[in-house]
């Protein structure tokens, strides 16, 4: 069977006619959309890293927030989507900023669990760049939970993962949440 071909059987299943003329090209553009959005499966790490860590021997803190993210539930493969925010502090070596951005995307285009999104992107850096310490905050709506009707639509949830000194000083952790509450600029 092709791909088109399951995502025909999908809408005879939920009683539709995949013949009538609105969801003629519905099963060729859902099966690219899937490819899509999945195709962080394909993305090589070392690809995005190269070239992008530069010798530095700057030791505070290195914020990234409010980064926007689209990604899909595992258990649903319905989006959830919000922010992430990514905090490091070097150990001899910064990595460009336009790279974290990529990394979320590479991790987010994959089905997903919000607490292992926010664990991969913080055990990426941590393993790449062997900083002293990496903090990951995702905020995120998760339409399987706001649709269904199980929360509130806006009920928003957050995870956090943090290793190295932002795991180990308590200081550390409160600079990176001290940032976060922080509003951003206005552009
Ligand atoms: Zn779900």
């Amino acid at each position: 069977m092709s791909r088109e071909d399951h995502v025909r059987a999908i809408l005879r299943t939920i009683g539709e006619d995949p013949d009538r003329e609105g969801l003629l090209r519905t099963p060729e553009r859902v099966a690219r959309a899937l490819e899509f959005l999945t195709k962080g499966y394909q993305e090589d790490p070392a690809t995005i890293l190269k070239s992008a860590l530069f010798s530095e021997e700057y030791s505070e803190m290195i914020v990234l927030k409010d980064l926007d993210f689209f990604t899909l539930c595992e258990h649903h493969l319905l989006p959830f989507f919000g922010t992430a925010a990514v905090a490091y502090i070097p150990r001899g070596r910064v990595i460009g900023l336009s790279k974290i951005p990529r990394i979320v995307e590479m991790y987010a285009r994959r089905l997903q669990v919000q607490e292992r999104l926010t664990q991969q992107i913080a055990e990426f850096l941590q393993e790449r760049l062997e900083p002293q310490g990496v903090g990951v905050v995702i905020e995120a709506t998760h339409l399987c939970a706001v649709m269904r009707g199980v929360r509130k639509p806006g009920t928003i949830m957050t995870t956090s993962s943090v290793l190295g000194l932002f795991r180990t000083r308590d200081r550390t952790r409160a600079e990176f949440f001290a940032h976060l509450e922080r509003r951003s600029p206005e552009a």
